[in-house]
């Protein structure tokens, strides 16, 4: 299967990702949940613009499974997903490239200022996971489409069987290092509180289930 490269930006601003040049790797959570949101406005924008649809609250929601057996970290939305092609526009390259312009300009030492400012998106994943997958559905589809990468070397993208629509994301969370744990991102304890602490004020529901005693 040949593998897809990002465009040179991307690639630059994955490359920061993977080594980590941000010292609050929680907020990569903020950043998949304000995309599962985003992706829930647009069915719900569609349907105040149809007046054949209506927006049946209860189908909308967001749900984090983390796995620690696994070591797997998902998060799942039922919002409007996204076609293959889609798949290859957003997430093949910078949607905010003005951010990585504003970083080379004003070349901060740890890149603490840009990510807190402009956010990175999606690739923040890339801080806390060496494997992202990202199966969808889009509205209306009747494809679905998995795309995968392990970082800066490009991403592969394959037929898959997600029968709703919407995106389940699924982060491959990183062994520990000397100096760094990232079992915080696979506790359920932490998670929620990585939750209220940025997430706050997504309209939606977060779900998560709580299997923990
Ligand atoms: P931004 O949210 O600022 O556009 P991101 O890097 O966070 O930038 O996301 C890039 C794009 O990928 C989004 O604009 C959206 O089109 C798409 N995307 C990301 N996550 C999802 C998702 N969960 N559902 C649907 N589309 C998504
Ligand atoms: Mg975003």
């Amino acid at each position: 299967m040949e593998k897809v490269q990002f465009q040179a930006e991307s690639k630059r601003l994955l490359e920061m990702m993977v080594n980590s040049i941000y010292s609050q790797k929680e907020v990569f959570l903020r950043e998949l949940i304000s995309n599962a949101s985003d992706a829930i406005d647009k069915i719900y924008y569609k349907t105040l613009s149809d007046e054949n649809l209506v927006f049946a609250k209860d189908n909308y929601y967001i749900k984090v499974v983390p796995n620690k057996e696994n070591r797997t970290l998902k998060i799942v939305d039922t919002g409007i997903g996204m076609t293959k092609e889609e798949l290859e526009n957003n997430l093949g390259v910078i949607a905010k490239s003005g951010s990585l312009a504003f970083k080379t300009e004003n070349e901060s030492k740890d890149g603490h200022d840009i990510i807190g400012q402009f956010g990175v998106g999606f690739y923040a994943a890339f801080m806390v996971a060496d494997l992202v997958t990202v199966e969808t559905r889009a509205l209306g589809s009747d494809e679905a489409y998995k795309w995968e990468s392990e970082g800066a070397d490009g991403y592969t993208i394959v037929p898959s069987s997600k029968e709703s629509v919407g995106t389940e994301i699924t982060l491959k969370i990183k062994e520990n290092e000397e100096e760094e744990s990232y079992d915080e991102f696979l506790e359920e304890y932490q998670l929620k509180s990585i939750i209220k602490k940025y997430s706050d004020f997504i309209r939606y529901p977060i779900k998560m289930d709580i299997t923990s005693s």
